[in-house]
């Protein structure tokens, strides 16, 4: 099956808003095994909306349009995908009741406007929207099914989860099932090349990559007739990577986080944790607390951006600003070192780095960043050279963190090796 989407709004032709409906729709299309060839954004207007409409009917199975469904004059999709698919327009008169309790619940009187999203194309399947008036529809004609969405994301994904993804399921009369394989410590594309022959010669089940900051999702994909049988085909691919991945793989659980599979593997080991924070200013330990149940492992951690803060926090010493600077191997070291000493913790992570747009010299470039890991004694520093502006260095510096975490830890408890991974 063959999927298309439109994305209707002149805003989005303007760059006013960003197209996250067609970011989600193709997603979950993906994630049901559907195809998605195509995506079109159009503006308000009737003679283009409906040719890009005519030329998505006749490659597509299924065609995805959102929004232009509310009640203003600017709102033409449904008018004009009834015209494309030669259906005239006739009050629904559930869609019509729907409006009249959603306005009188609030006190309000619909205008003539309001009415008018109660006028849908004949023989249309209707959607109801629980977020808002307008209802979404399907129209199902001999060259494809053409789905109609109101715009606003809120009111797009929550029908989209209630009516459209078992509608699209029930279509393939297949059950769709998917894992994800979630990777730390292995760059992007080098994760990428490593299953490159999978993603070649896939077929069912289906392999993605997503590149999140600092870590890698690999999402496996099968659809069956039942989900037994999908489950039963996406096994030997999560075991394929995984001896591709090894160690690096932290989770194959969709709800599980990277700073979660941290505090699990702190906690399961009884540690307790801190962080020493220069360019990254308490994101680490933002990350780490966004954990609940942390509590029992994290007591206390600090911000040291300045020099003598180093020193006077963490014991930094003197001499090795002097020599090395604040942005060296030696300093991440003695923050580390530091920090567990000054809260008692098992497992102390330091950040140092130049995070940027200002601050780089040849030597010490914008993105160098130095992260030490202390385990009981030990302690693992790592330089990094991230690129990105400032938000996005500090961000892959805390993800960096939080994998060199988990490698100490289970290197230092689990006797376990990595392989080398690239950050
Ligand atoms: P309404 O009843 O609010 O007019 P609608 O179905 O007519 O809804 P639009 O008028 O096209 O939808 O868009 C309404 C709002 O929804 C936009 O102002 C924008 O905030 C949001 N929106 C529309 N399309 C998209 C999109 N593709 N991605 C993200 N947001 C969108
Ligand atoms: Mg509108």
């Amino acid at each position: 099956m063959k999927v298309e989407l439109i994305c209707v709004g002149t805003e989005l032709l303007l760059g006013s808003i960003v197209n996250t409906n067609a970011a989600y729709l193709a997603e979950k299309c993906a994630g049901l095994g559907l195809t998605c060839h195509f995506q079109t954004v159009v503006g308000d207007n009737e003679d283009r909306l409906a040719m890009v409409l005519q030329t998505a009917m006749g490659r597509s199975d299924i065609v995805i349009l959102s929004g232009g469904l509310g009640p203003t004059e600017d709102d033409l999709t449904k008018e004009t995908a009834a015209k494309v698919c030669g259906r005239t327009l006739v009050m629904h008169e559930e869609s019509r009741e729907r409006i009249r309790l959603f306005f009188a619940d609030r006190g309000m009187e619909p205008t003539e406007n309001n009415w008018k999203q109660a006028m849908l194309p004949e023989g249309a399947v209707v959607l109801e929207n629980h977020n808002g008036t307008a209802p979404g529809m399907i129209l199902e004609t001999e060259q494809a099914k053409v789905i109609l969405l109101p715009g606003p994301p809120g009111e797009l994904t929550l029908m989209f989860e209630e009516s459209v993804a078992p509608y699209l399921a029930a279509l393939t009369s297949q059950v769709i099932c998917s894992q994800t394989v979630k990777i730390c410590g292995v760059g992007e594309s080098k994760a990428e090349m490593m299953v490159k022959d999978l993603i070649d010669g896939q077929t069912n089940p289906t392999i993605a990559t997503y590149a999140k900051t600092g870590e890698v999702h690999i999402r496996v994909t099968a659809n069956a007739q039942d989900r037994k049988t999908a489950l039963k085909l996406i096994k030997p691919m999560v075991k394929e990577l995984k001896t591709r991945f090894g160690n690096h793989i932290y989770t194959t659980d969709e709800e599980t986080t990277l700073e979660k599979s941290v505090v699990d593997l702190a906690m399961a080991n009884k540690l307790t944790i801190t962080c020493a924070e220069s360019c990254t200013g308490g994101m680490l330990s933002a990350r780490l607390i966004n954990v609940a149940g942390i509590s029992d492992i994290y007591k206390s951690g600090v911000i040291t951006y300045s020099n003598k803060a180093k020193r006077r926090l963490l014991g930094v010493k003197k001499s090795t600003l002097q020599k090395h600077g604040a942005v060296s191997e030696k300093t991440a070291e003695e923050m580390a070192k530091g920090a567990a000493v000054m809260f008692k913790a098992d497992v102390a992570v330091a950040i140092t780095g130049i995070a940027g747009p200002d601050g780089g010299t040849e030597a010490k470039p914008v993105g160098l960043v130095y992260i030490a890991c202390h385990v009981k004694g030990k302690v693992t520093v790592r330089e990094y050279r991230f690129s990105g502006n400032r938000t996005k260095v500090r961000e892959s510096a805390v993800s960096a963190a939080l994998s060199l975490m988990r490698e100490c830890i289970l290197v230092y408890y689990s006797k376990v090796t990595f392989g080398k991974g690239e950050s």
